[in-house]
């Protein structure tokens, strides 16, 4: 593995991090998570990111963690980086979602006691909220940190002038922003409008979530829709009528990848590590074998100037 200063600060991210959004929760057996973290302890992925809502159902995911926590994972707790959020809606009534400091900082409460921790190493307000003043989230964040709950705050789809405002709050807190976590992936190019920029001159670490577009970019559903798929499994963020639009991209792009000796898979994390702005790509490998194919990328030799310029051009066609 390969490790990346994250912004300004003092951490070192993986190149690759695992995400516990889909394949953690209760679709899985404790014996299939258990192993998926091994193998990724094994790969030097030390980076594990969850939210309060991941699952299925919500807080699944988490309270999976705190079951391998007590299962003598805890041993490591000092060698992994363990992240959540709160933001999108976790319960009913009027606290149970957005940025009120009120949700913030219960949701981190609820989040240690399901995952058994004493503190996680990030805490991130999920995304923004148009009704509650910057401010509010921002001291919630604050407060997180300052109390011990978290070590590092960490905003999520924030845009730029919006996350630049939230820099600004956090530095002034003396609690500066350690990362930004947003969707790139070579079907989603909006980051290179103006994030990335933002979060060099800002020296906040970059987490680039699904750069895989959930499998679409395994080139998976080329042939149709596996069985065993994400798409097949009634989950709501990728429908079977989302993929029909994506197909004759990522066939050329899979073409692409042949011709340059490479695989699709690894092609697309390795574009999305292409920028130094990018700490870490966080991948949400369903399997062990999954797990280590994403790893596999890092063997693989970094896009030369000349690839990247010819999938400039393939991915704004
Ligand atoms: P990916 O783009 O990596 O998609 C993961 C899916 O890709 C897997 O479920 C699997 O699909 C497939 N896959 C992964 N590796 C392989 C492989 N080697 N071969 C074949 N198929 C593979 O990421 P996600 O969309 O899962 O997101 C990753 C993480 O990002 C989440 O777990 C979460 O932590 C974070 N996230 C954050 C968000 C935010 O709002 N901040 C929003 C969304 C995600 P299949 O199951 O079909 O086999």
């Amino acid at each position: 593995m390969n490790y990346r200063r994250c912004g300004r600060s003092g951490i070192l991210l993986p190149e690759i991090s695992l995400g516990l959004w889909h394949n953690f929760g209760e679709t899985s057996t404790v014996d299939e998570s258990y192993a998926l973290l091994a193998k990724a302890c094994d790969l030097g992925i030390t980076h594990f990111d969850l939210a309060n809502n991941y699952g299925p159902p919500s807080g699944a995911a988490e309270a999976r963690l705190g079951e391998l926590m007590e299962k003598g994972f805890r041993t490591h707790r000092d060698e992994v980086v363990i992240s959540t959020k709160a933001g999108h809606l976790m319960w009913d009534g009027p606290y149970g979602d957005w940025g009120s400091r009120k949700h913030l900082l219960a949701s981190l409460d609820q989040s240690l006691r399901r995952m058994k921790l004493d503190y996680v190493d990030i805490f991130y307000s999920h995304r923004p909220d148009p009704e509650t003043p910057l401010e509010e989230t921002i001291g919630a964040l604050v407060t997180a940190v300052q109390s011990g709950r978290a070590l590092y705050a960490g905003i999520s789809k924030y845009p730029p002038e919006l996350a630049r405002r939230a820099c600004a709050l956090l530095k002034d807190a003396g609690v500066p922003c350690l990362i930004h976590q947003f969707r790139y992936n070579m079907m989603e190019l909006s980051p290179e409008e103006g994030l990335l920029d933002t979060l060099k001159e800002e020296g906040v670490g970059g987490i680039a979530f699904s750069p895989l577009a959930q499998g679409v970019l395994t080139g998976k559903y080329l042939a149709g829709v596996p069985g065993s798929s994400r798409a097949a499994s009634g989950s709501v963020f990728l429908t079977e009528d989302r993929l029909e639009p994506t197909r004759q991209k990522v066939a050329a792009l899979d073409a692409f990848a042949r011709e340059h000796g490479r695989e699709l898979t690894q092609l697309a994390l390795r574009w999305v590590l292409r920028k130094q702005e990018v700490t870490s790509a966080l991948i949400g490998a369903r399997t062990v074998e999954q797990l280590a194919d994403c790893a596999a990328c890092l063997d693989s030799p970094a896009l030369t100037e000349a690839e990247c310029r010819a999938l400039d051009v393939l991915l704004r066609e």
